[in-house]
């Protein structure tokens, strides 16, 4: 900002729900009680959840995160990630006679069982989701060596799907996604494969319906939206990408420190909001930096309430 400039009043308007959901909860409970009950080293496959904050803060806490099991020593303590674990990773770590506690949220696990279950009734399965991401990495995994399975990440990769049959095909996604995007690829599906099936229940998740609702809800009210998150959170992606969507600018900070006080400029309404693994600490610290910018008032939206808990593992209760 330059000296000349100078900011309109500032109102922050804050989005519901946002910030943890029940599985991420669920998933730093289950590292925080493994540390306490067994101590540190705990062994984590992959980042908890994907933020910089809460794993820097478990790291501290005694926590290793790894991505191969190799690098687990025989007979400790080890947790899988709540974006879950292919099959293969299981029996690496009976292999290794781990003490294992699987944080993978219950509504990926929901989509686990959906592959097995087809896999087993010999369905082909189409999977929508990200190249790369641990999740997916998870989901194609509940099928043996993978076979029968068929990733699409956009509707324009529905042409060039060769599924080895038609007959028996079936779609699942990714608990992430785009709520938009992922209506679209189902339609490219459906067109191209009228007698594919659906899950019998949407498997993206609550959370990330319920925080894009809030800001697609939210883009009416403001100019501008910061989006509390990780660049590797798949859902504080998705945010900042329907709020573009809806034609409002919109950044994502993994900590207030990251806020451009230029972005503010011309600004009278801020909107913020933040994906389900980050912290309320960091939204609070965001709306403190707002205020030391010139924000002078904090509107909280009415939305969703949330009353989702998973429970955790009987061996850490
Ligand atoms: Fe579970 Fe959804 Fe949270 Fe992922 S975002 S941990 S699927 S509730």
């Amino acid at each position: 900002m330059n000296t000349t400039d100078t900011l309109n009043s500032l109102d922050i308007v804050l989005a519901n729900p946002r910030g943890f959901c029940a599985g991420v909860d669920r998933a730093i409970e289950i590292v925080e009680l493994a540390l306490a009950k067994f101590g540190a080293p705990i062994y984590v496959r992959h980042e908890i959840v994907h933020n910089t904050f809460v794993v820097a803060d478990l790291k501290s806490k005694g926590a290793i995160f790894i991505e191969d099991l190799n690098d687990v020593p025989v007979g400790s303590t080890l947790i899988y990630s709540a974006h879950g674990v292919p099959r293969l990773v299981r029996k690496q770590a009976e292999a290794r006679l781990l003490n294992v506690f699987d944080a993978t949220c219950p509504l990926v696990t929901k989509v686990h069982i959906e592959v097995m279950k087809l896999r087993k009734e010999h369905y082909d399965i189409v999977m929508i989701g990200h190249a790369g991401h641990p999740e997916v990495e998870g989901t194609m995994g509940q099928a043996d060596n993978g076979i029968g399975m068929y990733l699409v990440e956009s509707a324009a990769d529905v042409a060039f799907l060769k599924p080895a049959q038609t007959d028996r095909l079936a779609y699942v996604s990714q608990t992430t996604l785009s709520v938009d995007d992922t209506l679209n690829i189902v339609k490219a599906l459906q067109q191209r494969f009228p007698n594919i099936k659906a899950p019998k229940k949407a498997d993206i998740c609550y959370a990330t319906q319920n925080r894009q609702d809030a800001v697609k809800v939210m883009s009416t009210h403001v100019e501008l939206i910061i989006v509390v998150g990780s660049p590797t959170s798949s859902n504080s992606n998705r945010l900042v990408e329907v709020s573009r969507l809806k034609n409002v600018p919109a950044y994502m900070v993994d900590n207030a420190s990251e806020i451009n006080p230029n972005w503010l400029l011309n600004i009278s309404r801020v909107g913020v909001t933040a994906g389900a693994s980050a912290p309320d600490v960091l939204i609070q610290a965001v709306l403190v930096r707002l205020k030391a910018l010139g924000a002078v008032s904090v509107r909280e939206l009415d939305g969703v309430e949330e009353h989702v808990h998973f429970p955790i593992p009987k061996g850490l209760k």
